[in-house]
């Protein structure tokens, strides 16, 4: 099956209204001419409704997180109101998340389930620690966190599942995945929706890489088999995030 390439650029706690509205113009320039990628992008919440104005229809606007309900939850956004704001899209258990922010695996579950609730899309990160992969435990903690949110999900939701895996040893570093060690990574992934799931959802969700890609190492990611495309942090900052795009196409 053809999946539609993805490429998610997660802008974090970064910017101000001026700089990223003169970085999404840029992209409203050199992104739109690649309508065969699925191009999101995520500022912070902030920023959510300026870069949602600014934006070509194209680009698709996400939540970098939420909470699965409104609420007396200070500080935070709720899966109805990403849905509310208008936004298809939201990032959940993305490294800084559970590492920085401690978010356990039933609370990432939780997110994801109101999430689909809510007919968002999913953009889904998993991946291991340091020690982990040099532990041999990257398969272990990736098929663990995808247990956890994965497992009870609707069949119809399943669209609205694209799966991130993003090493967190790669996560800003600068130190990528060799193109190897993320086809076998995204590879392991694609088969455990097939033994857990069923083939159908294996074969049709799109599974992306994350990690210190930019625009000199994306080409030789995206022609492996099982990287349907790229949750990029850093390079999505910056104009050459177009670059990473148009690598895809
Ligand atoms: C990310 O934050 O999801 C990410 C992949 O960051 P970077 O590209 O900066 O490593």
């Amino acid at each position: 099956m053809s999946r539609t390439p993805f490429v998610g650029g997660n802008f974090k706690c970064t910017g101000t209204a001026s700089s990223l509205t003169s970085l999404v113009k840029g992209f409203n320039d050199s992104i739109t001419g690649y309508p065969e990628v699925e191009v999101v992008i995520a500022p912070g919440t902030e920023y959510l409704g300026l870069v949602k104005a600014v934006a070509h229809r194209n680009i698709g606007i996400s939540a970098q997180n939420c909470v699965p309900k409104s609420g007396a939850y200070t500080g935070e956004m709720s899966a109805e109101q990403v849905k509310d704001m208008g936004l298809p899209y939201v990032i959940l258990g993305h490294s800084e998340r559970r590492h920085v922010f401690r978010e356990t695996d039933a609370e990432i579950a939780a997110k994801v389930k109101a999430a689909l609730a809510q007919k968002l899309c999913v953009i889904f990160c998993v991946g291991e620690k340091l020690d982990e992969r040099e532990a041999n435990k990257t398969q272990e903690v990736c098929f663990h966190q995808m247990k956890a949110a994965l497992t009870t999900i609707a069949p119809a939701d399943w669209k609205n599942i694209v799966i991130a895996y993003e090493p967190v040893w790669a996560i800003g570093t600068g130190k990528v995945a060799s193109p190897e060690q993320a086809q076998e990574a995204t590879a392991l992934i694609r088969s455990w929706l097939s033994d857990n799931i069923n083939a159908s959802v294996a074969s049709s969700t799109r599974i992306l890489y994350g990690g210190s890609v930019n625009a000199k190492n994306c080409a030789d990611l995206w022609a492996r088999r099982d990287i349907d495309g790229f949750l990029v942090g850093g390079a999505s900052t910056k104009p050459e995030f177009s670059e990473i795009v148009k690598a895809c196409v």
